[in-house]
């Protein structure tokens, strides 16, 4: 597995993958990375022969008061998983080689970034489509992969990739979940056992809300009930939870063939989101 540092190491990377006839898989992370991660890598081993990880805590996408300066970096236990998970390259860039000085040029998908994560996080999304197009114009993958764990992130990107003529396929794998239920994130790791135990209430919530969709319940009554319950959870600020449509991300006001739950909080100072899809 290679290490590189400059856009130029990647580009040369994949222009030789390439022109040896592989095709390329690309998975972005931030890194501090657990099975979530690894079920990507696995995903993309299963249609390419040569895989990207990128590693890049990206500064534009946190908020001046969250979590940048203490997201877990954990270099050398990344770069092994990343070993021995197949990848053939990480690409792990420095902030200024991602921003050189001077760097003013955003990507911003509009409606769709307005609500939930959007409404919460301002700025995030903006900071996330910009550093996806950049990962996408030095890697050029055939394809890239992301985790319904974020499930408004994929539908962002998606819109990204369709409005802009990206040239690549999107992905969406499933979300992995520790034995409990909790979805596994890199910021679990800032929980005591305590605030793991009160962060169950989301996918707790989502058990609960499918069995009423599967029942034929209206979506805003299930939206109650999910903010209800999440509410109720000592120790835990609820964010949101909504029932929405799956491609707009509206919430639902009447049952289609589809929805999309999605739900988050805040336990102490750290953030976690879930998220579910329902078919009828
Ligand atoms: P991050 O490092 O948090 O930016 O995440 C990098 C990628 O991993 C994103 O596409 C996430 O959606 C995905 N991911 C994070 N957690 C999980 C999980 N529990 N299951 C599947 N994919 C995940």
């Amino acid at each position: 597995m290679d290490v590189v540092e400059s856009i130029a190491d990647v580009r040369r990377w994949v222009r030789n993958a390439k022109s040896s006839g592989k095709t390329v898989g690309f998975i972005p992370t931030m890194g501090a990375l657990h099975d979530g991660h690894l079920s990507l890598i696995e995903a993309a081993k299963r249609q390419h022969a040569a895989i990207v990880v990128s590693i890049f805590v990206n500064p534009t996408q946190f908020a001046p008061h969250e979590d940048l300066q203490r997201y877990p970096r954990p270099r050398e236990r990344d770069l092994e998983l990343c070993r021995n998970a197949g990848a053939g390259l990480v690409f792990y860039p420095a902030v200024e080689t991602m921003y050189p000085p001077g760097s003013s040029t955003f990507v911003e998908v509009k409606g769709l970034t307005d609500r939930w994560e959007g409404a919460i996080r301002p700025g995030h999304f903006l900071g996330v489509t910009t550093v996806v197009n950049k990962l996408f114009q030095i890697v050029q993958p055939n394809a890239a992969y992301f985790g319904q764990k974020d499930y408004q992130q994929q539908a962002v990107i998606k819109r990204m990739v369709r409005d802009l003529d990206m040239p690549l396929e999107i992905v969406t794998c499933p979300t992995m979940r520790d034995a409990d239920g909790l979805a596994m994130s890199s910021r679990n790791a800032y929980l005591s056992a305590d605030q793991r135990r009160a962060g169950l209430c989301l996918s707790r919530a989502l058990a609960e809300g499918k069995k009423l969709w599967h029942r034929g319940t209206e979506p805003q009554e299930i939206s109650q009930v999910l903010q209800q319950q999440i509410g109720a959870e000592p120790e835990v600020h609820l964010d949101y939870a909504t029932v929405a449509d799956v491609d707009t991300l509206e919430p639902l006001e009447s049952r289609g063939m589809m929805a999309v739950a999605l739900v988050a909080c805040r336990v102490g100072s750290t953030r976690l989101i879930d998220n579910d899809l329902w078919q009828s």
